[in-house]
């Protein structure tokens, strides 16, 4: 996987709880301890969602976490990109048919990266995190002059 060289900026994170068991969010601890270490690639955690290229999401939403997971996307600059993290995330999982479930992420708000597991492990993390940096990046109108270059020369 090729990036472009046009993030040129960190890639903040904001992290949100839906609702999960804390298992796929200790994971996410561990993608940012020194084994891992995402923040030596400028990758970190921010506490507002206001300065944060992208939303990470575990859980599965419940009623009550359904609100705040709408006003924390729309306090959100464009573009922004939205990673879920974990199957109950993504599909609800053990607690699809909750009464207290107000539905998956895709439900509630749009998703642009979807990373299954339970739990992920940091590397899937990490994956995930990229994807979303990709999708940004297409966002953005994909592409230096550079790169446009480059794939022109390795077309011909
Ligand atoms: S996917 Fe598994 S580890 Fe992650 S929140 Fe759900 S039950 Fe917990």
């Amino acid at each position: 996987m090729k990036l472009s060289k046009s993030f040129d900026k960190s890639l903040w994170v904001f992290h949100f709880n839906a609702g999960s068991c804390n298992g796929c969010d200790i994971e996410i601890l561990a993608a940012l301890t020194p084994r891992y270490d995402v923040e030596r690639f400028g990758i970190k955690l921010v506490e507002t969602p206001r300065h944060a290229d992208v939303l990470l999401v575990t859980g599965p939403v419940t009623k009550q976490t359904k609100k705040p997971l709408e006003r924390i996307y729309e306090q959100m600059m464009d573009p922004k990109a939205v990673l879920v993290i974990g199957n109950c995330g993504n599909t609800g999982h053990i607690f699809h048919d909750s009464y207290n479930i107000a539905g998956p992420v895709d439900e509630v708000i749009p998703v642009d990266v979807h990373i299954p597991g339970c739990a992920v492990r940091p590397e899937g993390v990490i994956f995930g995190v990229v994807k979303a940096w990709e999708a940004l990046e297409k966002m953005r109108g994909a592409g230096t002059k550079e790169e446009t270059k480059e794939e022109a020369e390795e077309a011909a």
